[in-house]
């Protein structure tokens, strides 16, 4: 390959245009936008603007957005505070087995303080069965988390019946929204979830910057850090205001730009068609109900993280499972969720694409994934 394909958005994406233009200006808001005088009261007039766009862009109030230091922040403030703020309740979650571990992680956590916690099964393709939630419901359940979209293999879950079973069932429903937020359309008053987490650093915006959304009527959440009184009084912490205005005009950017997702679908397809001609080759999660960009393989008698290196020397820039999970040995929790093999689910290969991939880009990391495959299996 002559120049460096990208195809790794699921993990993170370049700076989009508007954010870039959005840190220049905020570099010289430089007041803490809890003061009173008026540098401080520009820097908060950022704080506002943004959590105005990150508000419109998910149907949403912007007293209900909540800036954290991303998705990771998001996931483990909506379970650790609906755990203690409802623990006199009851202190049973569900969640899903196939979750990010932001969310895993943390339940393990809950788990060791007392707390009981259902990792519901997901079939083939990765989806959870609405019916499974129903079924473990219990009087003292007091949390569902279930993501809107897989990170590994792009499967979307049936969300709105699962909030619709949670809503009846009187319980709070969390979904981390990190891989779906700027991918596919999502108005939070039209569903019935009452916490959602977003990360920008998936649409565009820098790393270290994502919000919780909490829904206004959603019984009060503990906080998850203690200080000052910022966001109300929700999380404590001076705001990173170059963040915060970069995830506003790149959450608007990209939701602007969803409509190209026919774009990204028809990219994706190609791929998908070109890398499935590979003998041995499997297309993993749902073949429809997916995020349009991603598309995660298993080949047959392949090791997943060799495969990522040998392409990576050929100029393209790909993921074997999610980069957090990089560091941790052994398959994938979400393939061996799904019922692939332990031999079989250290073989993924993940491609993500994004807005600065293009129609000719396809033919040549097919190109590159026959060649690296057929390498590595040569005896
Ligand atoms: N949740 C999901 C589904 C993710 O894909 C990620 C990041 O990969 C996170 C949470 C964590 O987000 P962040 O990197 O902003 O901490």
């Amino acid at each position: 390959m002559m120049k460096r394909i990208y195809a790794d958005y699921a993990a993170s994406t370049p700076l989009c245009e508007p954010a870039i233009q959005a840190i220049g200006q905020a570099i010289s808001y430089y007041g803490n936008p809890s003061e009173a005088h008026a540098e401080g009261r520009n820097a908060r007039s950022l704080l506002h603007t943004a959590k105005q766009q990150v508000a419109d862009a998910i149907g949403a109030k912007p007293d209900e957005i909540y800036f954290t230091s991303g998705g990771t922040e998001a996931d483990n403030w909506a379970l650790r505070g609906i755990a203690e703020s409802r623990k006199k309740k009851g202190k049973h979650i569900i969640t899903s087995s196939i979750e990010h571990h932001a969310v895993l992680n943390t339940a393990v956590s809950l788990e060791k303080m007392g707390y009981q916690v259902t990792y519901l099964p997901v079939n083939r393709c990765g989806q959870v069965n609405p019916d499974d939630v129903r079924t473990a419901l219990r009087s003292d359940t007091i949390l569902i988390s279930v993501m809107t979209a897989n990170n590994e293999v792009g499967t979307i879950q049936p969300i709105e019946e699962i909030g619709e079973i949670a809503y009846q069932a009187g319980v709070p429903f969390h979904t981390d929204a990190v891989q779906a937020i700027g991918h596919i359309p999502i108005r939070v008053h039209q569903l019935p979830v009452d916490l959602l987490s977003i990360s920008a650093h998936k649409f565009g915006g820098p790393k270290g910057i994502g919000a919780l959304y909490i829904q206004k009527e959603t019984a009060s959440i503990a906080p998850l850090l203690f200080g000052g009184a910022q966001e109300a009084g929700h999380r404590a912490g001076t705001e990173n205001i170059l963040g915060i205005t970069a995830m506003g005009a790149a959450v608007q950017w990209a939701i602007q730009n969803i409509a190209s997702t026919d774009q990204l679908q028809r990219m994706t397809r190609y791929l998908t068609d070109g890398i499935l001609e590979i003998p041995g080759a499997t297309l993993t999660g749902h073949p429809d109900h997916r995020i349009p960009g991603t598309a995660s393989f298993l080949f047959q008698g392949v090791e997943g993280a060799s495969l990522v290196a040998l392409l990576d020397r050929e100029g393209l820039a790909a993921s074997s499972r999610a980069a957090c999970s990089r560091h941790t040995l052994g398959a994938s929790h979400v393939l061996r969720a799904m019922g692939y093999q332990e031999l079989q689910a250290i073989g993924a290969l993940r491609l993500s694409l994004g807005w600065g991939n293009t129609m000719a880009d396809i033919p040549i990391i097919v190109h590159a994934v026959k060649e690296a495959v057929h390498e590595l299996r040569a005896p």
